[in-house]
């Protein structure tokens, strides 16, 4: 993925990139980091053996490898162990920037979720259509071409919902949901779905509320359940060791330790994780992710779509 880097790691410590070897979840996204294949190698011919290991983060792309060298010091039973490793660092994409490809923006939306509030409207609205696409809608944007309110349109089996889609920092006023529920009569919906990147005011479910009795029922997605959903949406980064190989196979690892013990031995501790990443790094995503995804209204719909791909793949 373009958003990831390598840059012979000039920008990262050997010692914290040792910190990134000992994480369990992925720096960014916080998903567990799947591990993508070994291999090792052992010379017949010497007590000199290796062993490269990728772990990857299937969501949102972060990757690190590490190789362990072991070798005799010609002593039996002392050995020469060499840790070298390497681990892809964020690019900074400028969001505001309308030509970013969507797919590349949507990564990088997983992996800094902060970077929403830089992004360009009609780039988030383009998302947010994307994701509700992958859901199995069929989408249409209609944003900057109506002033209705409405600037997605979703079709399914159940009917037409319109979108409103808001790109905040300030918290969503129950009278802006008043103003897409007028939208959505005058366009003849009566399902409506309201997307932010803030939060909604504390009035915002009972108005809601109040709707539905009367008919109209309003989705509200806030910055929280959107990331989770753009989550579920999102494909797996890489299938195979090959395939990642094809991108990043011929790069030099950096050495990260050395120990002449007899047996050899590493002590990694997780304390330097910041100083491993580059220096637009800014702590994991600001949400923190909950191991369990919330159950959401979207998920099925999601994991159905996963099982299809997963059909696809074994064809
Ligand atoms: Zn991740």
């Amino acid at each position: 993925m373009a958003i990831w880097t390598y840059e012979r790691n000039t920008r990262v410590q050997a010692r914290g990139l040792a910190s990134v070897l000992s994480l369990d979840n992925c720096p960014f996204c916080a998903t567990s980091l799947t591990n993508l294949g070994n291999s090792a190698t052992r010379s017949p011919y010497s007590y000199t053996a290796s062993a490269k290991i990728i772990d990857i983060c299937a969501i949102c792309g972060f990757w690190r490898i590490r190789q362990d060298f072991k070798s005799s010091k010609g002593t039996r039973d002392e050995y020469y162990t060499s840790v070298h490793a390497a681990t892809a660092t964020l690019r900074e994409l400028d969001l505001s920037d309308i030509s970013v490809p969507l797919q590349e923006a949507r990564t990088y939306l997983v992996a800094k979720y902060d970077a929403r509030f830089e992004m360009h409207p009609r780039l988030f609205e383009e998302t947010v259509a994307s994701v509700f696409k992958d859901l199995g809608y069929q989408v249409v944007v209609t944003g900057y071409s109506s002033d209705g309110g409405i600037d997605v349109i979703l079709h399914d089996d159940s009917g037409t919902i319109g979108v409103q889609v808001k790109r905040y920092k300030n918290s969503i006023e129950v009278e802006q949901i008043r103003s897409l529920t007028g939208a959505l009569v005058l366009a003849g919906f009566t399902k409506g779905i309201f997307v932010t990147t803030s939060r909604f005011q504390a009035g915002a479910p009972d108005t809601v509320q109040k709707y539905s009795s009367c008919g109209y029922q309003i989705d509200l997605v806030d910055a929280d359940r959107f990331y989770e959903t753009l989550r579920l949406t999102q494909r797996p980064q890489y299938n195979s060791v090959e395939e990642f190989a094809s991108k990043y196979g011929d790069m030099d690892l950096t050495l990260v330790a050395e120990s002449d013990l007899p047996g050899g031995g590493l002590e990694i501790s997780g304390k330097h994780i910041t100083s491993a990443l580059n220096s637009d790094y800014d702590g994991p995503a600001a949400f923190a992710l909950k191991e369990q995804l919330r159950r959401d209204p979207w998920r099925d719909k999601a994991e159905h779509r996963g099982s299809i791909d997963a059909a696809a793949h074994r064809e």
